[in-house]
């Protein structure tokens, strides 16, 4: 293994959990904003029992795996949404890493934005622009789940459920394409 893809991996790695982090955070919001709870002042807790998670174990997908879905104080099962939505934002995280960071933006509007290709010269040492263009994807799709997972639980939306769905999918697929996408559309 040569040293580019090692760095590229461990970065993406990183980025792909920092973005499992953030969908543990959006699962708490689309949970509490739709309750009128507030989404920072009350630990996570179990909707059954109302225990405290303990920290070990509020570890994005790997918690709900390792206590097989299920609540370690009352053992009633917790939803794989959970750690679903969590491993769909880390795995968002880590692909648009390789789509358009590691790339130096060569799929951007006007890019390459930098000359250098790889996880060290882009986000090692950190190119602003690129993680600007970046951030706002990543930013964008975390709305949209959240707009998605609010929907889910509200049953008489369902035909704007598949179009939120739909719009989430098409940004996703956008990014690698964000030159053609934007010629195409005149820009
Ligand atoms: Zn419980």
């Amino acid at each position: 293994m040569n040293s580019i893809f090692v760095t590229d991996l461990i970065t993406a790695l990183w980025l792909g959990f920092t973005g499992a982090c953030i969908g543990s955070f959006l699962n708490v919001v689309a949970y509490r904003v739709p309750l009128g709870m507030s989404v920072i002042w009350k630990p996570s807790h179990c909707p059954q029992c109302s225990h405290a998670i303990r920290a070990y174990d509020n570890v994005p997908v790997l918690g709900w795996l390792w206590l097989r879905g299920r609540c370690r104080d009352c053992g009633e099962p917790i939803s794989p949404r959970y750690a679903i939505v969590e491993f769909i934002m880390g795995l968002t995280f880590f692909v648009l890493a390789y789509v358009e960071l590691f790339n130096g933006g060569a799929n951007l509007p006007g890019g390459p934005i930098t000359e250098f290709v790889g996880a060290v010269g882009n986000v090692w040492y950190p190119q602003w622009k690129l993680i600007a263009w970046y951030g706002c994807h990543c930013l964008v799709l975390c709305f949209l789940t959240c707009w998605v997972l609010i929907n889910m639980d509200a049953d008489r939306r369902k035909i704007r459920h598949g179009l939120l769905v739909s719009l989430w999918l098409a940004v996703f697929f956008a990014v690698p394409f964000w030159k053609q996408v934007a010629a195409g559309l005149g820009f």
